[in-house]
């Protein structure tokens, strides 16, 4: 149990929180994120062989979004965001949008914080003025930047294998002072989010939570870890918390 009262809260969520919406994980059973392999959908180089079949695996990615809502998990940590009097910062290692609209949903504290360390699927970022547009459409060769008016330079803002996370510093910040860690639906197999767990057991103070349908790759490395389907287990281990029994 935690006994700090600062009660400052990091959580990490991965593709497992998103599954009972209706998107599929990555590594699901098969090995492949959507029926293709990382190396041909995910990587810099695959982008500069084939834009096509990337710009087609995202497109589809972004149109997915239209049918799926925020579940019982992505809800009960807005009302975290919400209802909890100290820090609450969610990072994300998933794309999609279901964490923004579920927190949407609520009116979170001014502590709230949220950053999406691989990136999203309804930005885009121009390659050669880095900048970034909010997009809900496919991204075509006839897609323009808004500013420059100039088509083919738009790829999706998605963090590819290979290149570096957003948000590092102020992820690397809320590390540093956080008391309660929990870490839902990944699989620790993707890294530098991976080692958070890691680097928290060699700060010594937070208390850390894997909440996960399965042991992870690092489950060892956790204090306490509730295996389970994230639409029953996020919002009770939510309500223990907002009920002052863990922090
Ligand atoms: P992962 O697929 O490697 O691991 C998912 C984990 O979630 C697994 O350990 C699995 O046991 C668990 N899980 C599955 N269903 C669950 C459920 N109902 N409740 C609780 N846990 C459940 O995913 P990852 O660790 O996030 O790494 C994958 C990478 O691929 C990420 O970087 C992400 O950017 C990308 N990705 C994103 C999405 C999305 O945005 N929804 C989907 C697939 C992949």
């Amino acid at each position: 149990m935690v006994s700090n009262s600062a009660g400052r809260i990091v959580i990490l969520t991965g593709a497992g929180i998103s599954a009972e919406s209706g998107l599929q994980t990555f590594r699901a059973d098969d090995g492949l994120w959507c029926g293709h392999r990382v190396e041909d959908v995910a990587t810099p180089e695959a982008f500069e062989r084939d834009p096509e079949t990337v710009q087609d695996f995202y497109n589809m990615r972004r149109r997915q979004l239209r049918d799926v809502h925020p579940n019982a998990a992505h809800e009960a940590l807005a009302k975290l965001a919400a209802y909890w009097d100290g820090e609450v910062v969610l990072v994300t290692q998933n794309v999609d949008d279901l964490h923004q609209r579920a927190v949407a949903a609520v009116v979170p504290k001014d502590t709230y914080q949220f950053y999406n360390m691989h990136g999203e699927l309804k930005s885009v970022r121009c390659v050669e003025s880095d900048d970034v547009f909010p997009w809900e459409e496919d991204i075509t060769p006839e897609s323009a930047n808004p500013i420059s008016g100039k088509a083919g330079t738009l790829r999706p803002h998605i963090v590819w294998f290979g290149e570096m996370p957003f948000f590092m510093d102020e992820i690397e910040d809320a590390l540093n002072r956080c008391d309660l860690f929990l870490s839902i639906g990944t699989s620790g197999n993707v890294y530098p989010a991976a080692g958070f767990v890691q680097r928290l057991r060699y700060l010594g103070r937070a208390h850390t939570v894997e909440l996960n349908l399965e042991p992870s790759n690092g489950t060892g490395y956790f204090h306490e870890a509730i295996h389970g389907k994230a639409t029953e287990i996020v919002p009770q281990y939510v309500a223990r918390i907002l009920s002052g029994e863990i922090i």
